[in-house]
Protein backbone atom coordinates (compact mmCIF):
# COMPACT_ATOMS: atom_id res chain seq x y z
CA UNK A 1 0.00 0.00 0.00
CA UNK A 2 1.91 3.67 -0.98
CA UNK A 3 1.85 6.06 1.39
CA UNK A 4 1.94 9.94 0.99
CA UNK A 5 3.28 11.43 3.98
CA UNK A 6 5.76 13.88 3.06
CA UNK A 7 6.50 14.97 6.93
CA UNK A 8 7.79 11.86 7.61
CA UNK A 9 10.99 12.52 5.31
CA UNK A 10 13.58 15.19 6.12
CA UNK A 11 15.40 16.26 2.71
CA UNK A 12 18.76 14.73 2.22
CA UNK A 13 19.99 18.18 1.55
CA UNK A 14 19.68 21.41 2.60
CA UNK A 15 19.97 23.01 -1.13
CA UNK A 16 16.36 21.44 -1.54
CA UNK A 17 14.33 23.54 -2.96
CA UNK A 18 16.92 26.12 -3.84
CA UNK A 19 17.89 27.56 -7.32
CA UNK A 20 21.39 25.96 -8.43
CA UNK A 21 22.53 29.00 -9.78
CA UNK A 22 22.13 31.21 -6.48
CA UNK A 23 23.89 28.71 -3.54
CA UNK A 24 27.09 28.97 -4.29
CA UNK A 25 29.94 32.01 -4.95
CA UNK A 26 30.08 32.96 -8.77
CA UNK A 27 33.19 34.75 -10.64
CA UNK A 28 34.55 37.02 -9.98
CA UNK A 29 36.55 35.60 -7.32
CA UNK A 30 40.34 36.62 -5.80
CA UNK A 31 43.69 36.56 -7.42
CA UNK A 32 45.49 33.67 -5.23
CA UNK A 33 48.06 31.51 -6.49
CA UNK A 34 49.88 28.56 -4.59
CA UNK A 35 52.59 26.28 -5.22
CA UNK A 36 51.28 23.10 -6.00
CA UNK A 37 49.82 21.09 -5.15
CA UNK A 38 48.19 23.89 -3.05
CA UNK A 39 46.18 23.67 0.38
CA UNK A 40 41.86 23.91 0.20
CA UNK A 41 42.92 25.69 3.50
CA UNK A 42 44.38 29.05 1.75
CA UNK A 43 41.52 28.72 -1.05
CA UNK A 44 38.99 32.22 -1.10
CA UNK A 45 36.13 31.31 -0.93
CA UNK A 46 36.73 27.95 1.10
CA UNK A 47 35.58 25.36 -1.37
CA UNK A 48 32.65 23.39 0.62
CA UNK A 49 33.46 19.73 0.71
CA UNK A 50 29.84 18.93 2.81
CA UNK A 51 31.44 18.96 5.95
CA UNK A 52 28.27 20.82 7.35
CA UNK A 53 25.88 19.91 4.60
CA UNK A 54 26.06 16.06 3.15
CA UNK A 55 23.40 13.85 4.99
CA UNK A 56 24.17 10.34 4.40
CA UNK A 57 21.56 7.45 4.78
CA UNK A 58 23.57 4.12 4.66
CA UNK A 59 24.26 3.41 1.66
CA UNK A 60 27.56 2.19 2.33
CA UNK A 61 27.45 0.65 5.35
CA UNK A 62 30.25 -2.14 5.93
CA UNK A 63 31.96 -0.42 2.74
CA UNK A 64 36.01 -0.18 2.84
CA UNK A 65 37.23 2.47 0.60
CA UNK A 66 40.67 3.88 -1.06
CA UNK A 67 40.70 7.19 -2.21
CA UNK A 68 43.31 9.10 -3.93
CA UNK A 69 44.01 12.42 -3.29
CA UNK A 70 41.39 12.23 -0.73
CA UNK A 71 43.07 15.12 1.31
CA UNK A 72 41.10 18.03 -0.74
CA UNK A 73 38.61 18.96 -3.44
CA UNK A 74 36.81 16.19 -5.18
CA UNK A 75 38.71 13.02 -3.24
CA UNK A 76 37.67 14.99 0.18
CA UNK A 77 34.61 15.40 -0.98
CA UNK A 78 33.80 11.86 -1.56
CA UNK A 79 35.84 10.51 1.56
CA UNK A 80 33.41 12.81 4.06
CA UNK A 81 30.33 11.81 2.13
CA UNK A 82 31.38 8.17 1.95
CA UNK A 83 32.04 8.08 5.69
CA UNK A 84 28.58 9.87 6.49
CA UNK A 85 27.26 6.69 4.16
CA UNK A 86 28.75 3.92 6.20
CA UNK A 87 32.31 3.36 4.86
CA UNK A 88 35.55 3.08 6.13
CA UNK A 89 37.85 5.05 4.45
CA UNK A 90 41.45 5.06 3.73
CA UNK A 91 43.25 8.50 1.72
CA UNK A 92 46.21 8.78 0.26
CA UNK A 93 47.76 12.34 -0.48
CA UNK A 94 51.43 13.85 -0.60
CA UNK A 95 53.04 14.50 2.99
CA UNK A 96 52.59 18.41 1.92
CA UNK A 97 49.32 18.14 2.54
CA UNK A 98 49.42 16.98 6.01
CA UNK A 99 47.14 19.72 7.55
CA UNK A 100 44.35 19.41 4.95
CA UNK A 101 44.31 15.60 5.39
CA UNK A 102 44.37 15.94 9.06
CA UNK A 103 40.86 17.60 8.72
CA UNK A 104 39.33 14.65 6.86
CA UNK A 105 40.83 11.95 9.33
CA UNK A 106 38.92 14.33 11.86
CA UNK A 107 35.50 14.25 9.93
CA UNK A 108 35.52 10.29 8.89
CA UNK A 109 36.50 9.51 12.40
CA UNK A 110 33.78 12.18 13.99
CA UNK A 111 31.58 9.25 12.15
CA UNK A 112 32.85 6.58 13.90
CA UNK A 113 34.10 4.93 10.58
CA UNK A 114 38.11 3.92 10.53
CA UNK A 115 39.77 6.91 8.97
CA UNK A 116 43.37 5.48 7.46
CA UNK A 117 46.31 8.98 6.14
CA UNK A 118 48.26 7.29 3.91
CA UNK A 119 50.27 9.61 2.60
CA UNK A 120 53.24 9.12 -0.34
CA UNK A 121 53.92 9.84 -3.57
CA UNK A 122 51.95 7.86 -6.26
CA UNK A 123 54.23 8.52 -8.97
CA UNK A 124 56.37 5.59 -7.84
CA UNK A 125 54.81 2.17 -9.12
CA UNK A 126 56.54 0.58 -5.45
CA UNK A 127 55.24 3.00 -3.38
CA UNK A 128 51.54 2.60 -4.98
CA UNK A 129 51.76 -1.43 -4.12
CA UNK A 130 52.46 -0.66 -0.88
CA UNK A 131 49.56 1.80 -0.39
CA UNK A 132 47.08 -0.88 -1.67
CA UNK A 133 48.96 -3.31 0.69
CA UNK A 134 48.37 -1.05 3.87
CA UNK A 135 44.92 -0.02 2.89
CA UNK A 136 44.16 -3.46 2.61
CA UNK A 137 45.51 -4.61 5.93
CA UNK A 138 44.41 -1.20 7.84
CA UNK A 139 40.67 -1.73 6.74
CA UNK A 140 41.00 -5.41 6.91
CA UNK A 141 40.12 -5.33 2.96
CA UNK A 142 39.01 -2.59 0.01
CA UNK A 143 35.89 -3.05 -1.36
CA UNK A 144 35.70 0.96 -3.44
CA UNK A 145 38.58 1.89 -5.15
CA UNK A 146 38.76 5.71 -6.36
CA UNK A 147 41.76 6.73 -8.62
CA UNK A 148 41.11 10.60 -8.25
CA UNK A 149 44.54 12.30 -7.14
CA UNK A 150 45.39 14.35 -10.31
CA UNK A 151 48.22 16.93 -11.65
CA UNK A 152 47.05 19.49 -13.86
CA UNK A 153 49.67 22.27 -14.77
CA UNK A 154 48.86 24.62 -17.62
CA UNK A 155 51.85 25.25 -20.62
CA UNK A 156 50.63 27.74 -23.70
CA UNK A 157 52.52 26.22 -26.17
CA UNK A 158 53.68 22.97 -27.20
CA UNK A 159 57.33 24.59 -26.82
CA UNK A 160 56.99 25.44 -22.73
CA UNK A 161 55.51 21.73 -22.12
CA UNK A 162 58.87 20.02 -20.84
CA UNK A 163 58.62 16.30 -20.97
CA UNK A 164 59.22 16.51 -17.95
CA UNK A 165 56.08 17.85 -17.14
CA UNK A 166 54.00 16.06 -19.75
CA UNK A 167 55.94 13.32 -18.24
CA UNK A 168 55.17 13.67 -14.52
CA UNK A 169 51.51 14.34 -15.42
CA UNK A 170 51.55 11.16 -17.15
CA UNK A 171 53.04 9.23 -14.07
CA UNK A 172 50.02 10.61 -11.83
CA UNK A 173 47.25 10.83 -13.52
CA UNK A 174 47.52 7.25 -15.50
CA UNK A 175 50.20 5.15 -14.71
CA UNK A 176 49.21 5.82 -10.96
CA UNK A 177 45.41 4.68 -11.57
CA UNK A 178 47.32 1.49 -13.56
CA UNK A 179 49.58 0.13 -10.04
CA UNK A 180 47.14 1.23 -7.87
CA UNK A 181 44.33 -0.55 -9.72
CA UNK A 182 46.63 -3.68 -11.03
CA UNK A 183 47.80 -4.06 -7.04
CA UNK A 184 44.26 -3.44 -5.99
CA UNK A 185 42.32 -5.87 -8.28
CA UNK A 186 43.44 -9.37 -6.77
CA UNK A 187 41.99 -7.77 -2.94
CA UNK A 188 38.76 -6.66 -4.29
CA UNK A 189 35.65 -8.88 -3.70
CA UNK A 190 32.72 -9.78 -5.89
CA UNK A 191 30.32 -6.27 -5.51
CA UNK A 192 33.38 -4.11 -5.57
CA UNK A 193 33.64 -0.97 -7.51
CA UNK A 194 36.04 1.45 -9.06
CA UNK A 195 35.98 4.50 -9.93
CA UNK A 196 38.25 7.07 -11.85
CA UNK A 197 38.25 10.76 -11.94
CA UNK A 198 38.35 11.85 -15.75
CA UNK A 199 37.19 15.13 -16.88
CA UNK A 200 35.51 16.99 -19.61
CA UNK A 201 39.41 17.54 -20.87
CA UNK A 202 38.86 14.21 -22.93
CA UNK A 203 36.58 15.19 -25.10
CA UNK A 204 36.63 19.28 -25.09
CA UNK A 205 40.79 19.59 -24.54
CA UNK A 206 41.53 23.30 -24.09
CA UNK A 207 44.67 24.90 -26.09
CA UNK A 208 46.91 24.93 -22.71
CA UNK A 209 46.52 21.34 -20.80
CA UNK A 210 48.11 19.03 -23.56
CA UNK A 211 49.26 16.69 -21.47
CA UNK A 212 46.52 16.91 -18.83
CA UNK A 213 43.42 16.27 -21.14
CA UNK A 214 44.94 13.17 -22.64
CA UNK A 215 45.62 11.94 -19.42
CA UNK A 216 41.40 12.42 -18.59
CA UNK A 217 40.81 10.59 -22.21
CA UNK A 218 43.15 7.48 -21.68
CA UNK A 219 41.33 7.21 -17.81
CA UNK A 220 38.20 7.38 -20.02
CA UNK A 221 39.74 4.35 -22.23
CA UNK A 222 41.27 2.47 -19.38
CA UNK A 223 37.84 2.22 -17.47
CA UNK A 224 35.80 0.91 -20.23
CA UNK A 225 38.20 -1.73 -20.95
CA UNK A 226 38.54 -2.69 -17.91
CA UNK A 227 34.54 -3.12 -17.29
CA UNK A 228 34.88 -5.40 -19.92
CA UNK A 229 37.74 -7.02 -18.36
CA UNK A 230 36.69 -7.62 -14.62
CA UNK A 231 33.07 -8.33 -15.58
CA UNK A 232 33.48 -11.38 -14.93
CA UNK A 233 34.89 -11.11 -11.23
CA UNK A 234 31.80 -9.34 -10.85
CA UNK A 235 33.60 -5.70 -9.92
CA UNK A 236 32.35 -2.68 -11.60
CA UNK A 237 34.49 0.30 -13.14
CA UNK A 238 33.27 3.31 -13.89
CA UNK A 239 34.38 6.90 -14.52
CA UNK A 240 33.26 10.16 -13.08
CA UNK A 241 33.85 13.40 -15.48
CA UNK A 242 33.73 17.04 -13.75
CA UNK A 243 33.54 20.17 -15.46
CA UNK A 244 34.69 23.14 -13.28
CA UNK A 245 35.25 22.84 -9.78
CA UNK A 246 36.50 25.06 -7.01
CA UNK A 247 39.81 23.18 -5.90
CA UNK A 248 43.27 23.75 -5.37
CA UNK A 249 43.89 22.00 -8.46
CA UNK A 250 43.40 25.19 -10.54
CA UNK A 251 44.75 27.97 -8.26
CA UNK A 252 47.92 26.01 -7.72
CA UNK A 253 48.96 26.72 -11.98
CA UNK A 254 45.71 24.10 -12.95
CA UNK A 255 44.79 27.62 -14.92
CA UNK A 256 46.54 30.60 -15.43
CA UNK A 257 45.44 33.58 -12.67
CA UNK A 258 43.12 35.05 -15.29
CA UNK A 259 40.87 32.21 -15.60
CA UNK A 260 41.14 31.51 -11.83
CA UNK A 261 39.33 34.95 -10.84
CA UNK A 262 36.66 33.67 -13.68
CA UNK A 263 36.48 30.46 -13.08
CA UNK A 264 32.96 29.01 -13.89
CA UNK A 265 31.53 31.73 -15.60
CA UNK A 266 31.06 29.81 -18.94
CA UNK A 267 29.32 26.92 -17.33
CA UNK A 268 25.54 27.31 -17.97
CA UNK A 269 24.94 27.85 -14.33
CA UNK A 270 27.04 30.81 -14.14
CA UNK A 271 29.94 29.51 -11.62
CA UNK A 272 31.98 26.31 -10.66
CA UNK A 273 30.99 23.45 -9.07
CA UNK A 274 31.98 22.97 -5.32
CA UNK A 275 33.19 19.53 -4.66
CA UNK A 276 29.67 18.90 -2.21
CA UNK A 277 28.13 18.75 -5.23
CA UNK A 278 29.36 16.18 -7.19
CA UNK A 279 29.91 13.46 -3.81
CA UNK A 280 26.53 11.94 -5.07
CA UNK A 281 28.12 10.34 -7.81
CA UNK A 282 30.70 8.83 -6.48
CA UNK A 283 28.06 7.61 -4.05
CA UNK A 284 25.60 6.21 -6.42
CA UNK A 285 28.03 4.36 -8.72
CA UNK A 286 29.55 2.61 -5.51
CA UNK A 287 26.62 1.83 -4.10
CA UNK A 288 25.32 -1.77 -4.59
CA UNK A 289 21.65 -0.60 -5.79
CA UNK A 290 23.87 0.12 -8.90
CA UNK A 291 24.48 -3.16 -9.64
CA UNK A 292 24.08 -3.18 -13.59
CA UNK A 293 26.41 -0.29 -14.06
CA UNK A 294 29.44 -0.37 -15.49
CA UNK A 295 32.05 1.33 -18.20
CA UNK A 296 29.87 4.24 -17.91
CA UNK A 297 31.51 7.98 -18.21
CA UNK A 298 29.44 10.00 -15.69
CA UNK A 299 29.59 14.34 -16.25
CA UNK A 300 28.90 16.93 -14.01
CA UNK A 301 29.90 20.03 -15.46
CA UNK A 302 27.09 22.92 -14.85
CA UNK A 303 24.87 22.30 -18.12
CA UNK A 304 27.62 22.46 -20.63
CA UNK A 305 27.02 19.13 -21.49
CA UNK A 306 30.42 17.53 -22.86
CA UNK A 307 29.10 13.83 -22.37
P1 LIG B 1 42.80 18.69 -5.61
O1 LIG B 1 44.06 19.43 -5.81
O2 LIG B 1 42.02 18.98 -4.41
O3 LIG B 1 43.07 17.12 -5.64
C1 LIG B 1 44.09 16.53 -6.41
C2 LIG B 1 44.91 15.67 -5.45
O4 LIG B 1 45.81 14.88 -6.20
C3 LIG B 1 45.76 16.45 -4.48
O5 LIG B 1 45.05 16.78 -3.31
C4 LIG B 1 46.89 15.48 -4.20
O6 LIG B 1 46.69 14.83 -2.96
C5 LIG B 1 46.79 14.45 -5.30
N1 LIG B 1 48.08 14.26 -5.96
C6 LIG B 1 48.61 14.98 -6.98
N2 LIG B 1 49.82 14.48 -7.29
C7 LIG B 1 50.05 13.43 -6.47
C8 LIG B 1 51.12 12.53 -6.31
N3 LIG B 1 52.23 12.57 -7.07
N4 LIG B 1 51.04 11.59 -5.32
C9 LIG B 1 49.92 11.51 -4.53
N5 LIG B 1 48.87 12.35 -4.66
C10 LIG B 1 48.94 13.29 -5.61
O7 LIG B 1 41.94 18.95 -6.91
P2 LIG B 1 40.62 18.24 -7.51
O8 LIG B 1 40.15 19.18 -8.53
O9 LIG B 1 39.72 17.80 -6.45
O10 LIG B 1 41.23 16.99 -8.27
C11 LIG B 1 40.70 15.68 -8.14
C12 LIG B 1 40.54 15.06 -9.50
O11 LIG B 1 39.53 15.76 -10.21
C13 LIG B 1 41.79 15.11 -10.37
O12 LIG B 1 41.95 13.87 -11.02
C14 LIG B 1 41.46 16.19 -11.39
O13 LIG B 1 42.15 15.99 -12.59
C15 LIG B 1 39.97 15.97 -11.53
N6 LIG B 1 39.24 17.09 -12.13
C16 LIG B 1 39.16 18.29 -11.49
C17 LIG B 1 38.46 19.32 -12.10
C18 LIG B 1 38.34 20.68 -11.45
O14 LIG B 1 37.86 21.62 -12.09
N7 LIG B 1 38.73 20.84 -10.20
C19 LIG B 1 37.84 19.13 -13.33
C20 LIG B 1 37.94 17.90 -13.95
C21 LIG B 1 38.64 16.88 -13.33
MG1 LIG C 1 45.21 18.45 -1.99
Amino acid sequence: MSQNNSQSFVATSPLTGKDPREVYPRPPFERQPQDPPGLASKMVPLPDHGEKSYRGSGRLAGRKALITGGDSGIGRAVAIAYAREGADVAINYLPEEESDAQEVIALISAEGRKAIALPGDITDEAFCQQLVSDAVSKLGGVDILVNNAGRQQFAESLAELSSESFDKTFKTNVYAMFWITKAAMSHLPPGAAIINTSSVQAGKPSPILLDYAPTKAAIIAFTKGLAKQVAEKGIRVNAVAPGPYWTPLQSSGGQPMEKVVKFGEDAPLGRPGQPAEIASLYVTLAAAESSFTSGQVWCSDGGSGVF
